[in-house]
């Protein structure tokens, strides 16, 4: 992959174009990593991974991208199959940073490990939890972090309850991270693995988008690391509400580095206004589109 700098619009307001990467192979030539997602080192297992074993996962992930933004986001295992030792396999029971109440041993593991490689590498990783529904579950979080000598903690919105309080999870927390996939799954109530109901789990879903907004607006560093930041104009919106990073499959980075290249970030805010004033995913499209292409 070629190195391909810092992300900007035409009048060079600065929008962090990072990867979402799932497993311990090393990415090259990335601004940064703005979602690590960890599972790989705990599913399909008996028992959990030791410090040791996760320490050397983080190392191959951080060492070749010391010196820029690496967000490691804690275990969020659980959702769809269970894992014996810790989360029962429901997207609506324990998942996530939940599974932290009866292991909370894992959660320390997990960021002593990150604490290592973190010192091993010279790197300063951001951490993040997955499903806080809470500003006291933030804060928690953010005070174990800490404990373990790591600076930057943060939350994902992925549930309704943390949208709609964003402001408050923020001021327990260095910054936010939106999940569209999971937010959109819980604001609908629909199974975002049911092909189906992809009608709902739209991106472009006004409801959606209007947490998306509310998140955005509060006064820090808000991304966006759900499948809603791959799409190149969605993007444009994202970047018009306010979000300062995007995270996404390393693959779409050159679209979303283009088209964003191409559009200043006054016309990223008009374009983020239009859409917001349509009432169907459709209409939000239309009117994203017409203004790209005028
Ligand atoms: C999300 O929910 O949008 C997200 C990025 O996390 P995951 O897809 O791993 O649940
Ligand atoms: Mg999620």
């Amino acid at each position: 992959m070629l190195d391909v700098g810092p992300g900007r619009t035409a009048d060079g307001y600065r929008v962090e174009l990072l990867a979402t990467i799932g497993g311990p192979d090393p990415v090259h030539g990335v601004e940064g990593v703005g979602l690590l997602r960890t599972e790989f080192l705990f599913l399909g297992r008996s028992r959990p991974p030791t410090v040791e074993e996760q320490r050397v996962a983080y190392r191959e992930v951080l060492a070749p991208l010391t010196g820029r933004k690496v967000v490691v986001r804690t275990l969020d295992a659980g959702a769809d199959e269970p894992i014996p030792y810790a989360a029962t396999g429901s997207a609506l029971g324990v998942r996530g940073i939940r599974i932290a109440r009866a292991r909370p041993d894992l959660l320390r593991d997990q960021l002593e490990a990150i604490a290592r490689a973190a010192a091993d590498t010279g790197a300063v990783p951001w951490v993040m939890a997955p499903m806080i529904a809470t500003p006291a579950e933030a804060a928690a979080f953010a005070t174990a972090v800490r404990e373990h000598g790591l600076t930057t903690a943060g939350a994902m919105v992925e549930l309704p309850a943390a949208a709609l309080r964003a402001a408050d999870i923020a001021s327990e927390v260095d910054f936010l991270s939106v999940g569209t996939n999971d937010l959109a799954q819980y604001t609908f109530a629909a199974d975002r693995h049911r092909a189906e109901l992809a009608d709902l789990l739209d991106p472009w879903q006004p409801a959606l988008l209007d947490l998306v907004a509310h998140v955005a607006a509060v006064p820090t560093h808000v991304g966006v690391c759900g499948e809603a930041a791959a799409d190149p104009l969605l993007a444009l919106v994202l970047t018009g509400l306010g979000v300062d990073s995007l995270s996404m499959p390393p693959a779409s980075l050159p679209a979303v580095r283009t088209i964003l290249a191409a559009h200043t970030l006054a016309q990223c805010q008009e374009l983020a206004a239009a859409v917001r004033r349509a009432t169907t995913p459709t209409e939000a499209r239309a009117a994203a589109r017409r203004l790209v292409l005028d």
